[in-house]
């Protein structure tokens, strides 16, 4: 899988703060001198680390942060929007000519996977958004390039526009984009030529292709495996045509993270698209924020922690936090707890937000019982307000009384109030900063 010692170095380290209740300065730096080791041995690039440890450990030690109620919570969201950030922030998306046909020019070294993600780009454009594509075979000069490309338009049915190696590319992106404008096509996708290496004549080969064909997009392909090598590559391919996204390739296999992370902040120019398998459905767009989390380990926490921050009342949540702390939870404090988790929406749908659950077997079957609420809403408003206080006044006979009055069986009214005891110790536990019964929830 990619990523794969990146992210357990970055979760063991994540893993350490966690632990802790209060978090101080020298938490962080020891925090960030593994982050850093972490992200180096990734092969990212030299001064994207030294950047990127020195604002996440800015953000980190603020008084905001180390004076909040879950400092390591806080930090942990620092590092995933700081990732995030490192790698374009907002997901880019491809941009369209205001008249058809939108010219896009894939160009790369050579193996990098251009001809294959040509094919795969104008299937996930005829796909996902119901264009109809041509693809232009440019690459005069690798034996079987154009073969190649005309055997991908014919798995797909997408027409290649081809004139055989005998033509300029120039020429031939020329009269090919003259045929989609006749065709009425609205996307031409012109592959040209590799090397093994950045040359000149290539490059000034590729202007010229440029000039005639005047395309809305460049898209430099990068061998997601080559590491930071990727990013100057892509810094060398943007100096000569100032290309406008990368897709970056083989992100299926086992890249340590260089790539991703480093390509945005040595050329400026944002990653697109990620291609991961050799099928012509296995490119995909690419979304910052969601690498960032997959790096992490974090499902989609930030989504949910976002969430809760959205929906909840924040001063309610922070006498709740208090209340927890202290032991000091109520029955009318569930009542409204629940209240709250109700307005934010299907529970299924919270419950795929949080790490290791979302791929969890049998998740897309759980059914969440809105009348299972209701049921245990009805049982706690059959107590008395003292009982809702203070539920160690909950006899056997007042039970009883409880299950009549809520027209619930008593053994319901039994098991409610031993999950209810169990979650206060498990929640009083957690306030305390032990996370031992969480681990599972972070997938570890
Ligand atoms: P080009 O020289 O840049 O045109 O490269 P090709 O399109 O011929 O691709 C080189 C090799 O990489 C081929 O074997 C492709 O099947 C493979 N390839 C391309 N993209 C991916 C990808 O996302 N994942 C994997 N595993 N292989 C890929």
């Amino acid at each position: 899988m990619a990523f794969e010692g990146l992210s357990e170095r970055l979760q063991n380290a994540m893993a350490k703060m966690r632990r802790k209740g209060k978090v101080s300065e020298t938490d962080v730096k020891e925090m960030m001198r593994e982050v850093r080791l972490a992200l180096l041995e990734a092969d990212v690039n030299f001064k994207v680390v030294k950047d990127f440890v020195k604002t996440v450990s800015d953000r980190a030690v603020g008084a905001e942060v180390l004076e909040s109620l879950s400092p390591s919570q806080q930090i942990i969201k620092i590092v995933s929007e700081e990732l995030t950030e490192l790698m374009g922030g907002e997901q880019s998306t491809i941009q369209m000519a205001p008249k058809a046909p939108t010219v896009v020019m894939m160009v790369g070294l050579q193996g990098a996977g251009k001809t294959t993600t040509a094919g795969k780009l104008a299937n996930h454009l005829r796909k996902t958004q119901n264009k109809r594509p041509m693809m232009i075979a440019a690459d005069i000069y690798r034996p079987a390039a154009i073969q190649q490309l005309e055997t991908l338009g014919e798995q797909l049915d997408i027409p290649v526009f081809s004139m055989g190696d005998q033509v300029s590319p120039v020429e031939i992106a020329k009269q090919g984009i003259q045929k989609a404008k006749d065709e009425h096509r609205d996307f031409v996708i012109i592959d040209t030529a590799g090397r093994l290496q950045i040359d000149e004549t290539l490059m000034a080969e590729l202007s010229d292709i440029k000039s005639v064909a005047n395309p809305t997009e460049i898209f430099l392909v990068v061998d997601a495996m080559t590491g930071q090598e990727a990013a100057n590559v892509a810094a060398s391919f943007n100096e000569q045509l100032n290309i406008t996204g990368v897709i970056l390739t083989k992100l299926d296999g086992d890249t340590r993270g260089g790539a991703a992370l480093s390509i945005r902040s040595v050329t400026g120019k944002p990653i697109k698209f990620v291609g991961q398998g050799e099928k012509l459905d296995a490119l995909e767009p690419f979304y910052p924020d969601r690498m960032a989390n997959r790096i992490l380990g974090m499902g989609d926490m930030l989504s949910l922690i976002e969430k809760a921050q959205e929906d909840f009342d924040e001063k309610k949540t922070e006498e709740m936090a208090k209340k927890i702390k202290e032991n000091s939870f109520d029955f009318n404090d569930f009542i409204e707890q629940m209240d709250q988790v109700s307005n934010m929406g299907p529970l299924e749908d919270i419950l795929k937000m949080i790490p290791g659950m979302s791929n969890a077997p049998g998740l897309e079957n759980l059914q969440l019982d809105p009348k299972d609420m209701a049921r245990m809403k009805a049982i706690v408003l059959s107590m008395t307000p003292k009982e809702r206080e203070n539920p160690d006044l909950l006899s056997q006979s007042r039970r009883r009384r409880i299950a009549r009055g809520s027209g619930r069986p008593i053994a319901e009214v039994n098991r409610m109030i031993k999950q209810f005891n169990e979650s206060k110790k498990m929640m009083s536990k957690m306030s305390k900063g032990n996370f031992d019964g969480m681990d599972g929830m972070f997938g570890q």
